[in-house]
Order: structure tokens, then sequence, then C-alpha cells
């Protein structure tokens, strides 16, 4: 029997199972994907919001500006670079500049450093902003991550630590002890107050944490008669290949507005990328089914008017005057879970003693999620009464990222393993050594779009047209896998059909 069950392992739920991890906990992991970080976590902007936007009282509110702090110290603890560049949010017209007064007495609620600047005043922030930018916000506790690494790192530090984790398990279904009648009671193991259904397997637990996103709703009413509901919400971005990015030194983004394509944006915004690149989005429509990812051109075109209408006054033009639409490499998109509470939904319901939830987590929950988890696992904690570790780790060592050494680092890299010389990905420069690493860590990847995730191979201008082939055969080597097991993304999702003679074996016959 587990003490703990943690269902889902985004942001959330990986931050939540690092926390538990740090006492004398028996918990488990159970998430639906092939791999960690199958949800919400994985196509979002990075940015590790500072708290000045939501609603003061709110639960958004209370645990994002907390959460951006514990953030810059989890990636120092883990070693996940991230960029603590600030945030500036522009204001063009009246209605903006209200908008910027707005998030301004939020942000002083909310416990935010935040100070609006006027033009000119705020050419010594952003030199090279266009005049017709009335004023800006400043909020330097802004920043940005690469939130794949922050996940993965999280859950690798937790399962070191001793929590167990079940990929491609899905929670089907929740029985209650105290739901049951005193025959069913007794199939319960002592001190059982759950039985978690998966397809193989049904586990019993004192305690559930439900970090499953956008199907917190689904799980949270498996148990629960004060239901909520998740309405997810679609958001595309646009990535801008490395070129510029060395001229953009903060996240900028215009003040909430309406989008003419239908749909609203918290603030268009331009982020760097902890990679190098730069990420341009996000609209907002909601969408019936969770799991969309497909991006529909509308909604991407809407992106690209929006930059080239809005260009000439980011301090970018100066260096290229007009958006560089042939700069785009790449377009991605996912859905934030959204939930009709209008609100982060966090804690116990009081019909459901046991059972906590870390649910409707949308932007900025991957900002707040080492709040949330630490909020959320200290329910658990002391409700179980559970006592510290000694030898808890906190800290993860990466791998050495090959593209971002010096001459000097990469020969000594090269010299203490040999595989740093092989160049597997051109576009992002990720050697066979890196992709290596990524295989054989804890919780390693499993998977093409796994080892892309973890080590940029396939991110770059050629989107894994060379290095694809090449990351299969390393996949095959690592794991013992036949090529034709080697999966995109797990599932059904084989990257190859069969081996070519036999396709021609059977076109000829
Ligand atoms: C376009 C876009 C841009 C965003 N930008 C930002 C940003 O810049 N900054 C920011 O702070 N936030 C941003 N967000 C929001 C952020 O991505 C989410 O708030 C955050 O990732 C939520 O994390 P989570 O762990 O709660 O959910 P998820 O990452 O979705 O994790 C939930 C996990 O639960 C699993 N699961 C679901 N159902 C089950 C089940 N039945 N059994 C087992 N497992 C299950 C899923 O597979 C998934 O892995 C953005 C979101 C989007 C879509």
């Amino acid at each position: 029997m587990y003490d703990v069950i943690v269902i889902g392992a985004g942001s959330v739920g990986s931050s939540t199972a690092r926390e538990l991890s740090k006492y004398k906990l028996k918990t488990l992991v159970l998430e639906r994907g092939h791999d960690i970080c199958s949800g919400a976590s994985k196509a979002n902007t990075g940015m590790i919001h500072a708290g000045y936007d939501p609603l003061p009282g709110t639960n958004e509110a209370k645990f994002n500006a907390p959460g951006n702090r514990l953030m810059y110290k989890l990636c120092d603890e883990l070693d996940v670079p991230y960029q603590k560049s600030g945030t500036t949010i522009f204001a063009t017209d009246d209605s903006g500049m209200e908008e910027l007064r707005k998030l301004k007495r939020f942000a002083v609620e909310n416990n935010v450093e935040a100070e609006i600047i006027p033009y000119p005043d705020l050419l010594e922030k952003q030199p090279d902003m266009g005049s017709e930018v009335k004023a800006i916000l400043w909020v330097p506790e802004g920043g940005v991550t690469n939130p794949f690494s922050v996940t993965f790192a999280l859950a690798e530090n937790a399962y070191v630590n001793g929590v167990e984790f079940r990929l491609d398990s899905e929670v089907t279904g929740i029985d209650r002890a105290d739901r049951m009648d005193s025959g069913q009671r007794s199939a319960f193991p002592d001190g059982a107050n759950f039985v978690v259904h998966t397809k193989d397997d049904a586990i019993a637990c004192r305690m559930i944490v439900n970090c499953a996103g956008l199907y917190s709703d689904v799980i949270n009413n498996m148990v629960s008669d004060e239901e909520f509901k998740i309405i997810p919400r679609f958001g595309a971005h646009v990535i801008l290949d490395r070129k510029l990015s060395s001229k953009l030194t903060t996240t900028l983004m215009e003040t909430p507005h309406d989008l003419p394509g239908g749909g609203h944006t918290k603030g268009m915004a331009i982020a760097p990328s902890v990679g190098g690149t730069m990420l341009l989005g996000c609209d907002a429509t909601e969408v019936k089914d969770p799991d969309t990812t497909e991006w529909t051109m509308p909604s991407v075109q809407q992106i690209i008017d929006y930059f080239k209408k809005a260009w000439p006054i980011l301090p970018l033009a100066k260096e290229c005057p007009e958006f560089p639409e042939d700069q785009i490499i790449a377009v991605f998109g996912g859905c934030r879970p959204h939930a009709d509470t209008n609100d982060f939904v966090i804690g116990e319901p009081d019909d459901a003693p046991g059972f906590v939830n870390a649910g409707g987590t949308e932007s900025p929950a991957f900002a707040s999620s080492p709040a949330i988890g630490e909020y959320v696992a200290h329910i658990c904690i002391d409700r179980l009464a559970a006592e510290k570790k000694d030898d808890f780790n906190p800290y993860r060592k990466g791998k050495k990222i090959f593209r971002t050494m010096t001459d000097d680092e990469k020969q000594q890299a090269i010299s203490e393993d040999p595989d740093y010389a092989r160049i597997v990905c051109r576009c992002e420069m990720v050697t066979e050594a890196e992709i290596r690493d990524a295989i054989r860590r804890p919780l390693g990847a499993r998977s093409v779009a796994g080892v892309k995730l973890r080590t940029r191979a396939g991110m770059g201008r050629c989107q894994g047209g060379f290095c694809s082939p090449r990351v299969v055969e390393i996949l095959c080597e690592e794991l013992g896998l036949n090529p034709l097991e080697v999966t995109q993304c797990g599932g059904n999702s084989q990257i190859l059909a069969a081996p070519a003679c036999s396709l021609k074996a059977e076109k000829e016959a």
C-alpha cells in the first residue's frame, strides 16, 4: 500500500512528488502518457511569470509569486538553465495604459515588484523601443526556462529520492473506503482510504493528490460531489530561429487584449527561450478535446499578423526592420486546463478527506508549480505526520550542453567522452553523448520525442529531417529495441512501417 498516489507527472505532479520525496513516505506517481511531461507542461512558453497579473485574493495570486521565487531556486538545485531577464509589458493606447495601471495595482497587492515607466524614460530599460509605446510595466522578477527540462529534472530528483513512477498508467477509477459497505471495505488493506484503478492494477493508498491537469476535473469528479469542469483553452506558438535571439534581452508583451480572429490573450508575447530560439504567442481559444495539439492556420496567422504589425515598435526592428517570416522554423500548440471556477482548484474538497486537488492549472501554473507542489504535498505530510528523511539529496547534475561550451570545454568534454565528438543533430549541435545520457538517465527517454524534449535533437531548422534516423538507431542500441518498435511518442506512433525489402516484396507480389 502507498501512503500517497500522485496522479499526473506534469510540472505540478513532479513538483509535488519531489516535495513528498523529502519525507519518509511511500509515494507513487501514475502517469497516463508514455513519458513524464505529456500534457500542458510540454506546450507552454516557459515564462516564469512573476505574479503581477493574477486577480488578488485568488489561488493564482496566492501561488504565483512564491512559485516564481522557488522556481529559480529549483533550477539552481537541479542544474536547469534559466534566464531571469524580466518581463516588459507595453501599452500603446489609452486602454493599454488603463491595463498597465491595473496590473501595477495587482502587482502591489500580490507583493510583486513592478514599475510603470513612461516614454521616453523607458528607453533606459529598452533603448530601441518605438515611440508609439506610451509606457511599460517593468517586472524584474520575470524570467524564462525550459518547462520540459524543469519537469524532467523534478521527476528525476523525486525518483532518485525514492518516489516510484508508472508511465502508460491512466487512472480509470477510484474507490473510496468510506463509501463502501462493510463487506466491500474488508477488501481494502488496513489504513487504506482509496483504491486507484488503472487498466492493469488496483492500487491502495492513504491519500491522493490530483495533478491531472486537463483531466483534473475527471479525477475530482470520480471522488467528490463538489464537481468542477475543465474548459480546455488552446494556444499556438510560432518559433523563430536563433539568428536574432541575442537582441532579445527580456520577454516583451503587449497588455491583455481580444484577438481579431476570436479568443483573448493575456498579452501577445515574444519570449527568448533558453535554447536560443524565440517563441511568439499565444492566442487562447476554447476547444472541446483536452488533447488538442493540432494548430490551425487562422490561429497561427493571427500571431504572424500581430507581429508583422507590432514589429516596427519592438526593439528588434532596429536589427531587422521587417518581421522575419523566413525565420519561422516550427509551430506548436496545446491546451491550458482552465477550470469553470476561473481559478486553480487547490486543496481537499469538504466531502473527500484525503483527496487533494491541484487542478484547474491554467497559466500561470507552470510558474506556480513549485509553490503548488509544496502546498499540496504538505497537506499529505501533515496529515500522515511524516518524518523528514536524513538522506534527501536536493541536487541533480545535468549533462553539459555541447552547443554552449567554449572551444576548450569542447576539447575537454571530447577527451572525457568520445561520444561528444559525434554531432547527431546538426541544427542544434546535439552530440551522441547528450542523446545517450538522455536515454540512460533515471526516467530517461524511450521515444524520439523523449530524446527531442530532453536534448533539443530535432528542434532546429530541419525539425529532425536529418537526425531522426540516427536517434532511432541510438534508441535501439541503448534500449535493445528493434527499429520497428521505436515510436515517436509511445502508443501506436511507430516511426517505421516495415523493412524496405519486405515492402518491395509485397509490392511485387
Ligand atoms: C499555449 C500555452 C502557453 C502557456 N504558457 C505558460 C507560461 O508561459 N507560463 C506558465 O506559468 N504557464 C503557462 N501555461 C500553462 C502551463 O502549461 C500549465 O499551467 C502547466 O503546465 C500545468 O501543469 P500540470 O502539471 O498541472 O498539467 P500537465 O502538464 O497537463 O500534467 C498533467 C499530467 O496528468 C496526466 N494525466 C491526465 N489524466 C490522467 C489520468 N487519468 N491518469 C494518469 N495521468 C493522467 C497527463 O498525461 C499529464 O502528463 C501555458 C499553457 C499553454 C497551453
